[in-house]
Formats: structure tokens, sequence, C-alpha cells
């Protein structure tokens, strides 16, 4: 049984009890969310040592960090240590998109070291196979794309993207109504392309049931992927985009009946006013299914700092109900990225899911902002370093400007904080 077949079966696993313990919720409370399908426990039981964070409505927003090298750079050591430091920093899931060397034992390898939820695109797999043995993605066969998915399951891969939105008539729709970027999802990209080339129906959407049955076997999550995901702000929320996330919302349906967990991904470029409407239209359209989404960038000319254009945007989705932000780093758009991007795009991202989670209302968040001004009004330092979400940061930064005990180096003598307490506040 699946952990949403066994939480319909009032039965709290021992998964769903150590969410239960990080988000300060009852058990039976969380049970019920994941029975309803608006949380999801990505733990495949071939995961060892995982530590299982729930994702979805009524938790504290989650952070995923995407690592994996590409058929032009990296190594599996130089993954590994991206893996190590994302976690450090704080990420609550981890994606491999690995598609260069052995993709296989690069997966395996991170997979052993990670501790938190795992996510892959098996496609990937699919493609490099299909390129290495033919020639060409658009060669790639169903059985590449289902054995890929299966190998994934059985390694204890936690939760997968499948772009099965991405079908015939969302692609004719996207003909009728042309983009500036087209399609921008790799995923989505690579079955548009084997559906044209084919002239065939996506396998993953034509044979859902075979990918169902497999997910269900191994208790993988589905992550229902975006592959007509806008890639800037202009082609925000066009007629692809809507047609593929009501693809989208039928499919939530089928998976839950079949036991299977899910969510959904989501933009993606989107100017800022578009984003509320994006969250409560896939809340709507994909009955309440936990939204993971990609930024969203409200801006397109940011490159070299879209951790920031993404955090703005991953802020604002989160307030409106988004539960899922996949990091970005200051290398979109540019390079693979590298040990400090990555650290940067998930302190970036876990700002932007913490200023959402204080609105949403989540258990401790808010209480932690508070700790953290009481020990600023005090010049209590240890205290606020404790708070920090950064805490190594907070040091290093406190220490370079060679701050006395008493203030910091901003206002030195004259510090705001001091002169309150010693004049103003003790009249009060
Ligand atoms: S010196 Fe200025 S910036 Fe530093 S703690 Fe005091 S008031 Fe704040």
């Amino acid at each position: 049984m699946t952990q949403l077949e066994k939480a319909r079966k009032n039965i709290i696993t021992p998964e769903l009890q150590k969410v239960a313990e990080q988000e300060g919720l009852e058990a039976n409370c969380l049970r019920q969310k994941v029975a309803k399908g608006t949380v999801v426990i990505p733990a495949n039981p071939g995961h060892k040592n995982l530590l299982p964070k729930g994702i979805g409505a009524g938790l504290s927003t989650k952070v995923n960090a995407n690592i994996g090298t590409s058929s032009d750079a990296s190594t599996l050591d130089f993954e590994l240590e991206k893996l190590a430091t994302a976690i450090q920093a704080g990420a609550d899931a981890v994606m491999d998109l690995s598609t260069g060397g052995d993709i296989t034992a690069i997966r395996r390898k991170i997979l052993e070291r990670c501790t938190v939820p795992l996510g892959t695109v098996p496609v990937y797999q699919a493609a490099m196979k299909a390129i290495k043995e033919r020639g060409a993605i658009v060669k790639m066969t169903t059985d590449d794309i289902f054995g890929a998915i299966e190998e994934q399951a059985m390694d204890g891969v936690d939760f997968i993207t499948v772009h099965c939105g991405v079908t015939r008539h969302v692609l004719e729709i996207l003909e009728k109504n042309p983009r500036v970027a087209g399609i921008v999802s790799r995923g989505g990209a690579f079955l548009a392309g084997w559906i044209k080339h084919n002239d065939q129906e996506n396998p993953l959407y034509e044979q859902y049931d075979r990918l169902l049955e497999i997910a269900h076997r191994h208790d993988v999550a589905l992550s229902l992927g975006d592959g007509l995901r806008p890639g800037c702000i202009e082609d925000a929320t066009d007629a692809a985009q809507i047609a593929e996330l009501m693809v989208l919302g039928s499919l939530v349906e089928r998976a839950r009946k079949a036991g299977v967990q899910v969510m959904v991904e989501g933009p993606g470029h989107l100017p800022l006013d578009h984003i509320e409407a994006n969250v409560k239209l896939e809340k709507e359209l994909c009955h309440g299914a936990p939204f993971y989404v990609l930024g969203p960038l409200g801006t397109d000319i940011a490159a070299g700092y879209d951790h920031i254009t993404s955090a703005i945007g991953g802020a604002i989705a989160a307030m409106a109900g988004a539960d899922f932000l996949c990091y970005v780093t200051p290398s979109e758009h540019l390079a693979l990225p590298e040990i400090d991007d990555v650290k940067n795009g998930v302190i970036a991202s876990r700002i932007a899911a913490h200023a959402a989670d204080v609105i949403k209302g989540v258990k401790g968040a808010k209480e932690k902002d508070l700790a953290m001004s009481r020990a600023r009004k005090k010049l209590d330092w240890e205290t606020q370093k404790e708070f920090a979400i950064d805490p190594v940061q907070f040091e290093k930064v406190l220490k370079k400007a060679g701050s006395s005990v008493s203030t910091c180096t901003m206002c030195g003598e004259y510090c705001a904080m001091k002169v309150a307490s010693q004049y103003v506040e003790q009249d009060q």
C-alpha cells in the first residue's frame, strides 16, 4: 500500500508520524490531508536513510534544489558536493537532473547519500539512451521511457517529473497560439519533438495506467510536469499552458483513484500580477493537489541574479498557496550551477518560503521572527545567530566587519538600539 492508501485506511505510518512532528501537527489531522491528496509524503520504501518531508496545504512551504550533470559539464564528485551543500543549506528535497556521464551510476550514488526526498525526470535517461543507441532523442521507444521509470522507481527515487500533459491536442493549441520563447521545459521539448516526429500520442498520457501501476508498486509520487510552462513573461498564462493544466487536473483524479500520490508543477516565467491567479487556477483545476512552482520569475532580464527574481516570485506564489518552491540559482539561463550557486539558490528560496509561511500562519514561523527581533533589540548576537536563516553567513559578516560585542559597525557607537535603550525606553 502507498502512503495515500494507508492514510485512507486510518494508518499512521512512521513517515507520516515524522512529518507530523516536524510540522507540529497532530498526526491524525495530517493523515486526513494525505488521504485527501492535498498533502503528499514522497517516501519510496527503497530509499534508505530518508528523512521524509510533507508537501502541501497547511504545511510549511518546502524548497527543492536541482543538481545533476549536463552533457557539457560536471562530474559525480562535483554533484555529490552540490548535494551536500544543498542539504546543509536547508533544502527539503533534491532533484537529480543528470544528462551527462553514467546517469544510472550517478543517480544511485546521489540516492545513497541523499537524506531528503529525491526526485528525477526519467525521460532524460530514456532520451540519452535513444541518442546513444539510435542517434536521436525522437528515436526513444515507449519501452525506453517506461524502462527508465521502472529502474528509477526500483532504485528508490521518491518522486518523478512526468510530462503527461504534453499531448497532441495541447501541441495543436500551442501551434495556433505562437509564443515568443516556445517550449522551454527540457522534458516537455523531448516529448513534443517525439510526438511530432513519430506522429503519435505522448506515451506518458496514452499509457498513463502503465505509469500509475509502476508508481503504485513502488510508492513513487508523481510530479505532473508543466512541459508547456511559459519561458518568458510574454508567454505567461496562455492557451497552451492552461490547456496542459486542464489535462493535468484530470490526471490528478486518475492518480488518486489508483492510490498514487500526485502533485502538479507550475510556471516558470510570470508577471507578478499573474502569480496569484496561476496558483488559484492550479488549486481549482487540479483538485487541491500540492503545487510545485519553478520560480516563478517575474522578469526576464535578471540573468546572473535570477535567484533573487525567483525568490520574489516564489514568495508571492507561496503566499497565494503554492506548496513547493523549486530553487533558481544565479547561474540560471547561463550555466550549470557551481557550489556557491547551489547554496545561494537554496537560501534565496528558503527566505521566500519562510516569508510566505509567516503569512500562511504556519506553526512556529512568526515566532522565529519575534525571537530574532527581541534578540536584535537586546543586541544579543548569539541568539540572533541561532535564528538566522543562514547562521554561517551571519557569523561571517559579523566577524568580517569586526563588530564589537555591544553594537555592529553599521552605526557603531551611535547604534539606534543602544541609544534608544539608554535615553528613551528607560523613561517609558
Ligand atoms: S549598530 Fe545600527 S545596525 Fe547595528 S545593531 Fe545597532 S542600530 Fe542595528
